[in-house]
Formats: structure tokens, sequence, C-alpha cells
């Protein structure tokens, strides 16, 4: 399986971040190895003195698909979750100034923990959903996916032009602006609507 992610999703975040507004979706990947289940404590690497959470909305793909319509995009998942993008802004920074790939500073191992998987039946409307990040009991992050610059149908068939889909990838669709550094004993919990969906330990 693969994780897509989408940057610069959220006017907010790109205004916070002082980013351009993208023409079309930004695209980088993850690989397995940058998940974390089960509310998993995450530990922060060695090489980053700043890493940042992105509370993120992240769908699974429940089929194979290439190069498909909007129109039907919605049929390619049926559950959802939450997840963090965890960021090593530092060298994100570096990267960016020097035109590098982002790679190191986005899919490093633990850098992609999910929660449990919610039917989409359980939510009214997947492009009217919100969520929100509370740190050390404090909410930090609040999103909604109304606000999606480009919509999660928009995204799928984006990404399947480049990218075949397949059974278990999953897309983080982007992040709300308040993304910040975490410290080692911070705690994270991650809300869906009103469902808790994480909760986990950075250590
Ligand atoms: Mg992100």
């Amino acid at each position: 399986m693969k994780i897509i992610c989408i940057g610069q999703n959220y006017i907010d975040h790109i205004k916070e971040m002082g980013n351009e507004i993208p023409s079309q979706p930004v695209i980088f990947l993850k690989p397995d190895s940058a998940i974390l289940r089960k509310n998993a404590p995450f530990f922060i690497p060695d090489f980053s003195n700043e890493i940042h959470h992105e509370l993120e909305l992240v769908v699974k793909i429940n089929r194979i698909g290439k190069n498909i319509p909007v129109k039907f995009a919605s049929r390619y998942f049926d559950e959802i979750t939450l997840g963090v993008d965890f960021t090593a802004r530092d060298i994100q920074r570096e990267m960016r100034k020097t035109g590098m790939p982002w790679e190191i500073a986005k899919a490093f191992d633990g850098s992609a923990p999910i929660g449990d998987f919610v039917s989409t039946n359980e939510i009214s409307d997947i492009n009217n959903a919100s969520f929100h990040l509370l740190k050390n009991g404090e909410m930090v992050q609040k999103g909604n996916t109304e606000n999606l610059l480009f919509k999660i149908d928009e995204i799928i068939s984006h990404v399947s032009k480049y990218f075949t889909l397949k059974i278990g990838d999953l897309i983080f669709t982007g992040t709300p602006s308040g993304v910040g550094k975490v410290e080692v004993g911070d705690r994270l919990q991650a809300y869906l609507e009103d469902k808790k969906i994480m909760d986990f330990k950075i250590c």
C-alpha cells in the first residue's frame, strides 16, 4: 500500500505558512513504514528540532482505479479516519530553500499515525465533516472538509491520473491551520466530529 498526501489544501494553513494558493493539488508520498496505529507513541527523531503536527482527514481506497472521473470518485472509498502528517519543519524549510525533495522531512518512520476507520455511512456529509486536535487538552487545530481547496473527489480523480490507486491506499487530504511543534511528554487527541479517533503520546 502507499500513502498519498495532499499539501496546501486549506487556505488558512496556506496563509499561516506564507505559501501561494496552488492551481492543482500538491502531492507527496510516504512509505508504509511511516504508519503508526493503535495510539502507539510517536518518538521524536533525533535529526529534527522542530517536528510539527498536521491533523488531516484520511481516506482509505477500497477498489483499484486509474484515471477516475470526479463524478465516480466517491465509489472508491467507504471508510475514513484522521491522521497526523508529522513534519520536520526545520528540514522541510532547508529542502524548500535548496529546491530539493521533501521526503526526509515528511516520510520518515512514524510520520503518519492514523486512527481507527469510520464508515462514511456514519458521516452525514463527507464534504462538511469537522475534526479537531487537542494538544495537552487544549484545542490547537480545527478543520472542516467544506474548507478543502480541492475536495476529496477531486483529489482522488487528480491523484489517479498519476498513480494507480489500490485497495488499502491512504490519502491524507491536507491540514487546516494551527500546525505547531510537539515536545516530549505532549499528548495529542484527535476528534472526528464528536468521536475520539486518536489519543497518543509524544516521546
Ligand atoms: Mg500535511
